[in-house]
């Protein structure tokens, strides 16, 4: 199946007073024609400024896209200007951010909101696009005689609604959801998670979820790809890594949920802290925390090996430093 974005080598930094924040260190991953891919990591991984980077929403000053390809459909992201960006986004490319109350618009109703964005990025009269906005209302369960209403009328799991109507309005191609139901109710979680699977059954959407839960993501992608101090250090199929992940800090992830099956008396947090991107250290950005960590570890980085078709890995265990491990 065709690709409809890849990102090759992406390197985006936020210069501040304190010092250079590496926030995503030479990325590189690949999303294929209607497939979703779990982006998972703790907070501070840097998987927000990955999905604001697909979009070209790195402020500037602090951040900037140092380095790297966002290939969308053939074309690369980085090199085209802001107007040609203008037409992607929403159009062809919409994002779902975290939290609904400061995605919408307080003093405009949620119908002229979702109505603007079909009248920006599609050519059609005002009727039409009041009509499609009913429809998107309605598509996403909420009554379309409610389109008069103000944000502040809704609850949070409806104004999401509200904000999933505006990023599917105009059919994209591709979604990028940032961590999309945090901000919920566990029960209105499911709900919402619910409807943007079914949506993008219906409308073919390609999407990149990013989360820090691995059980949406077993619900919700086909792929997924692990992320530590801004770089992927697993990806493969949900199979490879839910079932043979490698990467101590996909173990580590693992062992920190509940498993239904399992009579455990303590889940196993993994020790220690994600490092300051400002300060990262030396060699596998994990290791001051890898239990399986030894010297080489701390002086070199470890290279991406490729383990099955479409699983790879970045650790030395599993590369040309793997002897070292021999017989421990
Ligand atoms: Fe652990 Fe070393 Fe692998 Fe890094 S390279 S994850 S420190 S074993």
């Amino acid at each position: 199946m065709d690709n409809i974005l890849e990102i090759k080598d992406l390197v985006v930094r936020y210069e501040t007073e304190d010092g250079v924040v590496k926030a995503v260190n030479a990325v590189n991953l690949a999303l294929q024609q209607g497939a979703a891919v779990g982006l998972v990591g703790e907070t501070g991984a840097g998987k927000t400024t990955l999905a604001k980077s697909i979009l070209r929403l790195i402020q500037w000053p602090p951040g900037r896209i140092v380095s790297g390809e966002i290939i969308y459909r053939g074309q690369d992201l980085t090199q085209i200007t802001e107007e040609e960006m203008c037409k992607i986004r929403g159009n062809e490319i919409s994002m779902i951010f975290q939290d609904p109350m400061t995605a919408l618009n307080p003093v405009m109703t949620v119908g002229k909101q979702i109505s603007e964005v079909i009248a920006a990025h599609e050519n059609v009269s005002n009727d039409v696009a009041e009509e499609k906005m009913r429809e998107m209302l309605a598509m996403v369960g909420i009554d379309p005689d409610r389109a008069g209403e103000y944000p502040h009328q809704f609850s949070g799991g409806m104004k999401q609604r509200v904000v999933i109507a505006i990023a599917l309005a105009c059919n994209p191609n591709l979604l990028v959801a940032d961590e999309p139901t945090t901000a919920l109710d566990v029960t209105i979680q499911a709900q919402v998670l619910d409807l943007i699977k079914n949506l993008r059954e219906r409308l073919g959407t390609s999407m990149l979820l990013i989360t820090h839960d691995l059980g949406v993501v077993a619900q919700n992608c086909e792929y997924v790809a692990i992320m530590y101090a801004g770089e992927i250090v697993e990806q493969g199929s949900l199979r490879d890594v839910f079932k043979h992940g490698v990467h101590p800090y996909t173990e580590g992830l693992f062992d920190s949920i509940p498993k239904l099956h399992e009579d455990v008396e303590r889940l196993q947090p993994i020790d220690g802290l994600m490092p300051d991107p400002a300060n990262l250290p030396q060699g596998c950005k994990f290791h001051p925390r890898c239990r399986y960590a030894k010297d080489v570890c701390g002086t070199k980085v470890p290279e991406t090996v490729v383990l099955g078709e479409g699983h790879t890995v970045c650790c030395h265990r599993f590369g040309a430093e793997k002897d070292a491990w021999k017989g421990a």
